[in-house]
């Protein structure tokens, strides 16, 4: 089983920031409104991430990282309709057959906390009493040091820091609820705070993606049948493009959906006197009754599969052409 863990954690355990995926996934489907992520020498060293959602119990502690266990999902029609971010129980068994992992919680039921610790090879996880408040603390020490192979593929600590900036900054984008604080080396370096505003996500926006991308960005709303889009959309930017398009607030990448923000653009430069070769950056949120969209496509969950794949694009496309009608008026 251990080697099978190892084999399964090189599908979703690539690097630090992989493994910061995941984890903060879980504190997301737990419901934490705040999540704390402390990480040393890039995460090579040190991954610690807390939130204040809803806690293991003492007894599902050990299973929580046994592989295969998740709670989200109890049987095959769940896996029809995928509505958490996690949901093949797979995360904790990978990262811990690749570090040295403590996990660490206490569900609102219960006055003690409980640890458990696993190493590598260990299986049986020893339980122990604890001192935590209401939620999860996540630690993981030493990544890969039983697989120097794969160790050997880690970058630089300032490479793999902007892997895991760059995925911090994607969660955030898509949970303005949520308040993240992100230190490394023991430095405070992001903060993302909730606004109380009216649109907490704009906010959320301007903190991630800075001033001038709100600042010209073309608004895209719009809602049919069972599908809506919301997002911002920035045709031509001096900096390195920003893309990021969320479904039912997962992160994709989608070709369709690619596909069908580009032709946007390009029909409408067609009928333009400036044609130029643009460079989109957008933010782009779908929301799909999740019935209609197959997530269990990667092990990473990178990819989707819409069942009508033609109605999603069309529907983008159409959204997008709206928006830029709007403005040439
Ligand atoms: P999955 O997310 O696919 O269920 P994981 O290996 O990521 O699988 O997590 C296994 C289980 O551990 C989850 O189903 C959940 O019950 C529990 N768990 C993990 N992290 C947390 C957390 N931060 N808060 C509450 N429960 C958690
Ligand atoms: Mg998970």
């Amino acid at each position: 089983p251990e080697l099978a863990n190892q084999i399964a954690a090189g599908e979703v355990v690539e690097r630090p920031a992989s493994i910061i995926k995941e984890l903060v996934e879980n504190c997301i489907d737990a419901g934490a409104t705040q999540i704390d992520i402390d990480i040393e020498q890039g995460g090579c060293k040190l991954i610690r991430i807390r939130d204040n959602g809803c806690g293991i119990s003492k007894s599902e502690l050990a299973l929580a990282l046994a592989r295969h266990a998740t709670s989200k999902i109890t049987n095959l029609d769940d896996l029809e309709a995928i509505v958490s971010l996690g949901f093949r129980g797979e995360a904790l068994a990978s990262i811990s057959s690749v570090s040295r992992l403590t996990l660490t919680s206490r569900p609102q039921s219960q006055t003690d906390a409980w640890q458990v610790y696993a190493e590598g090879r260990e299986m049986t996880p020893i339980i122990k009493p604890a001192s935590h408040p209401v939620g999860t603390t996540v630690e993981v020490l030493d990544i890969f040091y039983n697989t120097p192979a794969r160790r050997r593929f880690l970058k630089t600590e300032k490479t793999e820091f902007s892997h895991i900036d760059e995925v911090i900054r994607r969660i955030a984008l898509a949970y303005p609820n949520i308040a993240f604080n992100f230190q490394h080396n023991g430095k405070l370096v992001k903060q993302y705070r909730v606004s109380q505003s009216s649109d907490p996500i704009d906010k959320r926006i301007v903190t991630v993606c800075g001033t001038t991308f709100m600042q010209k960005a073309i608004k895209l709303s719009w809602q049919h049948d069972n599908l809506s889009i919301n997002g911002w959309i920035v045709a031509k930017t001096t900096q390195e493009p920003m893309q990021y398009f969320y479904v039912n607030g997962r992160i994709v990448k989608d070709r369709l959906l690619n596909h069908a923000l580009k032709q946007a653009f390009q029909e409408r430069n067609k009928s333009s006197i400036h044609s130029t070769d643009q460079t989109l950056s957008y933010i782009i949120y779908l929301e799909v009754d999740p019935h209609q969209v197959d997530v269990n496509v990667h092990p990473a969950k990178h990819e989707v599969r819409f069942h009508e794949s033609r109605l999603v694009h069309d529907f983008v496309h159409q959204a997008v052409v709206m928006a830029l009608q709007q403005i040439e008026q």
